[in-house]
């Protein structure tokens, strides 16, 4: 199931994973032989649940610890024997590792400092990053003075003071309130255009990674899943994995009846007929999940929905700001939930009402089976 990027000979690419594995002892796996690239220029979002391997693989990229067997290669050179303080690479972590005893200036200045930049260019370019991230008014002050949201911008002038080749993130965001993580994402988007470098980032929130990502990788169990932009991720998963990760999903089980490429007919465990996209199933007679995003269900279709379209009841409705979800049970016991926009908020039923529900075979799309 894991995609490999090793379509070519990695000469374009920045970083690339050759078959990375990372054991810690006798039984933990962290990474069981991931194969990634990360292109020049771009952000690339390592996206996966607690535990799935993504720290594990910048703590590699950054040099503070090494795999159990494969290669890390940076323009195609092996990092194996370059150590941490070699790599140019700028580090933004979760509980941001300040100085306490340096202001936000001294924070900022310590990586030019350490790399023999003197003390007045160091303050004047440390001044001009605080700048960049808003943080002007405050560079006097220690860590322990700032708030949350102002330490992580700290965190973040620091590992971009530098110019580095590759920013590398773990999870920055994730400590901060929603009104400040999403002001955050605003400007570590504006800074990766502003200073075109390469930005790895690892993150858990599916929204974090669509916003900021030109590419993201979907990392479960130490392996890779899926690349691919958000939208292909979204839109198109391979695997019901990715489907469910990149956000919310009517899976429905069934067993394939018939494979006509691109399409293939499956009966639903629940006994519903469903015509859908044969992404990742193996011919008739075999299991399957299909996977339907819940803005692609139609609620009282029109005719050219057919043939995937049901009677069902409204079993409940819970308004959602920009949209009501609507929950339907099928005659069968099958639950779906459909999205119907507010702005066409003329939805003509209620509650326990009699309803019609269809979706395009081609929004269907027919994964693997569960494991
Ligand atoms: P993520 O960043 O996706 O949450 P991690 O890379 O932190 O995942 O962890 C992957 C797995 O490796 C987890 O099971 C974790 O407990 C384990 N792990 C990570 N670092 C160590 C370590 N230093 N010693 C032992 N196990 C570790």
């Amino acid at each position: 199931m894991e995609e490999s990027d090793a379509q070519d000979d990695g000469r374009d690419c920045l970083l690339r994973f050759v078959d990375v594995h990372k054991q810690y002892g006798e039984d933990v796996i962290a990474l069981r032989g991931m194969n990634l690239d990360v292109y020049p220029g771009e952000f690339l979002t390592l996206l996966g649940p607690s535990g799935g391997g993504k720290s594990t693989a910048l703590m590699m990229l950054a040099g503070f610890d090494t795999p159990t067997s494969g290669d890390i290669l940076y323009k195609g050179q092996s990092l194996a024997d370059i150590p941490a303080h070699r790599r140019n690479f700028g580090v933004v972590f979760q509980s941001r590792a300040l100085f306490p005893h340096l202001s936000a200036l001294g924070n900022v200045a310590y990586p030019l400092r350490m790399r023999g930049v003197s003390r007045s260019e160091a303050v004047k370019r440390a001044r001009e990053a605080l700048n960049r991230v808003h943080l002007a008014p405050l560079v006097s002050k220690r860590p322990a003075r700032l708030a949350a949201g102002e330490q992580q911008r700290v965190a973040l002038a620091r590992a971009m003071v530098f110019d580095p080749d590759v920013i590398l993130m773990d999870e920055p965001l994730a400590a901060l309130d929603t009104d400040l993580a999403i002001r955050m994402e605003e400007e570590i988007r504006q800074i990766h255009e502003d200073l075109e470098n390469t930005v790895v980032y690892a993150t858990q929130d599916h929204t974090e990674a669509i916003a900021l990502s030109d590419r993201i990788a979907i990392i479960n169990a130490g392996a890779v899943q899926q690349t691919g932009t958000p939208e292909a991720l979204y839109e198109e998963p391979q695997n019901a994995y990715t489907a469910r990760f990149m956000g919310e999903t009517n899976m429905l089980q069934g067993t394939v009846t018939s494979h006509d490429a691109p399409m293939c007919q499956v009966t639903l465990d629940t006994g519903e007929e469903v015509t859908a996209t044969a992404i990742n199933i193996h011919g008739a007679g075999a299991r399957t999940r299909l996977s339907v995003r819940p803005e692609r269900l139609v609620v009282n279709p029109g005719d050219d929905v057919a043939p995937n379209r049901f009677r069902a009841k409204v079993s409940e409705m819970n308004f959602r700001g920009d949209h009501t979800l609507v929950h339907l049970l099928l005659p069968s016991g099958t639950r779906l939930e459909a999205k119907v926009p507010n702005a066409q908020a003329e939805v003509g039923f209620g509650p326990d009402g009699d309803v019609e529900v269809g979706w395009h075979a081609r929004h269907c799309r027919a994964l693997d089976p569960p494991q």
